[in-house]
Protein backbone atom coordinates (compact mmCIF):
# COMPACT_ATOMS: atom_id res chain seq x y z
CA UNK A 1 0.00 0.00 0.00
CA UNK A 2 1.49 3.30 -1.09
CA UNK A 3 -0.30 6.67 0.26
CA UNK A 4 -0.08 10.64 0.37
CA UNK A 5 -2.09 12.95 1.41
CA UNK A 6 -1.77 17.02 0.61
CA UNK A 7 -3.74 20.03 1.68
CA UNK A 8 -4.45 22.54 -1.16
CA UNK A 9 -5.42 25.77 -0.36
CA UNK A 10 -8.76 26.90 -1.96
CA UNK A 11 -7.75 27.96 -4.90
CA UNK A 12 -8.40 27.56 -8.70
CA UNK A 13 -4.94 26.94 -9.88
CA UNK A 14 -4.88 24.29 -7.15
CA UNK A 15 -7.31 22.06 -9.53
CA UNK A 16 -4.69 21.69 -11.88
CA UNK A 17 -1.64 21.12 -9.31
CA UNK A 18 -3.93 18.36 -7.41
CA UNK A 19 -4.89 16.50 -11.03
CA UNK A 20 -1.16 16.49 -12.15
CA UNK A 21 0.34 15.25 -8.75
CA UNK A 22 -2.42 11.97 -8.75
CA UNK A 23 -1.89 11.62 -12.53
CA UNK A 24 1.32 11.51 -11.75
CA UNK A 25 1.46 9.34 -8.69
CA UNK A 26 -0.60 6.78 -10.50
CA UNK A 27 1.73 6.76 -13.09
CA UNK A 28 3.66 4.27 -11.41
CA UNK A 29 1.66 1.44 -12.12
CA UNK A 30 1.77 2.19 -15.72
CA UNK A 31 -2.15 2.94 -16.07
CA UNK A 32 -3.52 3.50 -19.74
CA UNK A 33 -4.10 7.08 -21.33
CA UNK A 34 -7.91 6.80 -20.99
CA UNK A 35 -7.72 5.33 -17.61
CA UNK A 36 -5.39 8.53 -16.83
CA UNK A 37 -7.65 11.19 -18.29
CA UNK A 38 -10.50 9.53 -16.35
CA UNK A 39 -8.92 9.43 -13.27
CA UNK A 40 -7.40 13.18 -13.96
CA UNK A 41 -11.18 14.64 -14.95
CA UNK A 42 -13.05 12.54 -11.77
CA UNK A 43 -9.92 14.79 -9.29
CA UNK A 44 -10.89 17.88 -11.47
CA UNK A 45 -14.10 18.12 -10.97
CA UNK A 46 -14.22 17.00 -6.77
CA UNK A 47 -11.61 19.92 -5.97
CA UNK A 48 -13.72 22.42 -8.42
CA UNK A 49 -16.93 21.34 -6.25
CA UNK A 50 -14.62 21.98 -3.04
CA UNK A 51 -13.56 25.51 -4.55
CA UNK A 52 -16.99 26.36 -5.97
CA UNK A 53 -19.51 25.22 -3.63
CA UNK A 54 -18.00 23.81 -0.62
CA UNK A 55 -15.75 27.40 -0.24
CA UNK A 56 -18.08 29.21 -2.77
CA UNK A 57 -15.00 30.62 -4.12
CA UNK A 58 -13.73 32.15 -0.18
CA UNK A 59 -10.78 30.30 1.46
CA UNK A 60 -10.67 27.00 2.59
CA UNK A 61 -8.31 23.88 2.78
CA UNK A 62 -8.85 21.41 0.37
CA UNK A 63 -7.36 17.75 1.63
CA UNK A 64 -6.54 15.05 -1.02
CA UNK A 65 -5.62 11.55 0.04
CA UNK A 66 -4.97 8.75 -2.77
CA UNK A 67 -4.17 5.33 -1.74
CA UNK A 68 -2.52 2.84 -3.95
CA UNK A 69 -3.54 -0.70 -3.22
CA UNK A 70 -2.15 -3.06 -5.54
CA UNK A 71 -4.31 -1.78 -8.15
CA UNK A 72 -6.95 -0.24 -6.62
CA UNK A 73 -6.77 3.54 -6.30
CA UNK A 74 -8.78 5.29 -3.72
CA UNK A 75 -8.97 9.58 -4.01
CA UNK A 76 -10.27 10.89 -1.31
CA UNK A 77 -11.16 14.95 -1.44
CA UNK A 78 -12.22 16.75 1.71
CA UNK A 79 -13.52 19.93 2.34
CA UNK A 80 -14.72 21.94 5.44
CA UNK A 81 -17.45 24.09 3.65
CA UNK A 82 -20.97 24.36 3.77
CA UNK A 83 -21.70 20.85 2.78
CA UNK A 84 -24.76 19.07 0.69
CA UNK A 85 -28.34 19.33 2.32
CA UNK A 86 -29.40 16.65 0.10
CA UNK A 87 -26.47 14.32 -1.36
CA UNK A 88 -28.88 12.20 -3.48
CA UNK A 89 -30.35 15.38 -5.14
CA UNK A 90 -26.89 16.95 -5.62
CA UNK A 91 -25.97 13.54 -7.81
CA UNK A 92 -28.25 13.54 -10.04
CA UNK A 93 -27.56 14.37 -13.77
CA UNK A 94 -27.99 17.71 -14.50
CA UNK A 95 -28.63 19.19 -10.60
CA UNK A 96 -26.96 21.99 -10.31
CA UNK A 97 -27.03 24.99 -7.94
CA UNK A 98 -25.19 27.50 -9.67
CA UNK A 99 -27.18 30.29 -10.63
CA UNK A 100 -24.71 31.90 -13.28
CA UNK A 101 -25.80 29.46 -16.04
CA UNK A 102 -22.00 28.61 -16.38
CA UNK A 103 -22.34 25.14 -14.66
CA UNK A 104 -24.11 22.25 -15.68
CA UNK A 105 -24.72 19.92 -13.21
CA UNK A 106 -22.83 16.69 -14.53
CA UNK A 107 -19.46 16.90 -12.17
CA UNK A 108 -20.55 14.42 -9.84
CA UNK A 109 -22.33 12.01 -13.01
CA UNK A 110 -18.64 12.35 -14.38
CA UNK A 111 -16.96 11.30 -11.54
CA UNK A 112 -19.35 8.28 -11.05
CA UNK A 113 -18.83 7.68 -14.84
CA UNK A 114 -14.93 7.68 -14.73
CA UNK A 115 -14.84 5.70 -11.56
CA UNK A 116 -15.78 2.60 -10.71
CA UNK A 117 -16.93 3.80 -7.38
CA UNK A 118 -18.51 7.27 -5.68
CA UNK A 119 -19.12 7.99 -2.32
CA UNK A 120 -20.38 11.20 -0.71
CA UNK A 121 -20.83 12.02 2.75
CA UNK A 122 -21.63 15.43 3.70
CA UNK A 123 -23.34 17.38 6.73
CA UNK A 124 -24.39 20.95 6.00
CA UNK A 125 -22.26 23.28 8.04
CA UNK A 126 -19.06 20.78 8.41
CA UNK A 127 -18.29 20.09 4.97
CA UNK A 128 -17.85 17.09 1.78
CA UNK A 129 -16.15 14.25 1.49
CA UNK A 130 -16.18 12.61 -1.77
CA UNK A 131 -14.38 9.27 -1.99
CA UNK A 132 -13.57 7.58 -5.15
CA UNK A 133 -12.45 4.19 -6.14
CA UNK A 134 -11.09 2.68 -9.61
CA UNK A 135 -8.94 -0.33 -10.33
CA UNK A 136 -6.18 0.10 -13.12
CA UNK A 137 -5.21 -2.08 -15.71
CA UNK A 138 -8.73 -4.52 -15.66
P1 LIG B 1 -20.55 21.17 -13.07
O1 LIG B 1 -19.79 20.23 -12.18
O2 LIG B 1 -21.17 20.47 -14.23
O3 LIG B 1 -19.77 22.37 -13.43
P2 LIG B 1 -22.04 21.51 -10.64
O4 LIG B 1 -20.77 21.67 -9.91
O5 LIG B 1 -23.18 22.35 -10.19
O6 LIG B 1 -21.83 21.72 -12.20
P3 LIG B 1 -22.00 18.79 -9.68
O7 LIG B 1 -20.53 18.81 -9.63
O8 LIG B 1 -22.68 17.55 -10.15
O9 LIG B 1 -22.56 19.99 -10.59
O10 LIG B 1 -22.57 19.15 -8.22
C1 LIG B 1 -23.98 19.26 -8.04
C2 LIG B 1 -24.30 20.20 -6.88
O11 LIG B 1 -23.87 19.61 -5.66
C3 LIG B 1 -23.61 21.55 -6.94
O12 LIG B 1 -24.32 22.47 -7.74
C4 LIG B 1 -23.62 21.94 -5.46
O13 LIG B 1 -24.87 22.46 -5.07
C5 LIG B 1 -23.44 20.61 -4.75
N1 LIG B 1 -22.03 20.33 -4.37
C6 LIG B 1 -21.15 19.55 -5.03
N2 LIG B 1 -19.97 19.48 -4.39
C7 LIG B 1 -20.10 20.24 -3.28
C8 LIG B 1 -19.24 20.57 -2.18
N3 LIG B 1 -17.98 20.10 -2.10
N4 LIG B 1 -19.72 21.38 -1.21
C9 LIG B 1 -20.99 21.86 -1.26
N5 LIG B 1 -21.86 21.58 -2.27
C10 LIG B 1 -21.43 20.79 -3.27
MG1 LIG C 1 -19.17 20.38 -10.23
Amino acid sequence: MERFRMELESLSKNEEFARVVVAVFLSRIDPTLEELDDVKTAVSEAVTNAELHGYGGGEGIIQVEVELDGRELTVRVKDSGVGIPDVAKAREPLFTTDTTGERSGMGFSFMEAFMDELEVESAPGVGTTVIMKKTIGR
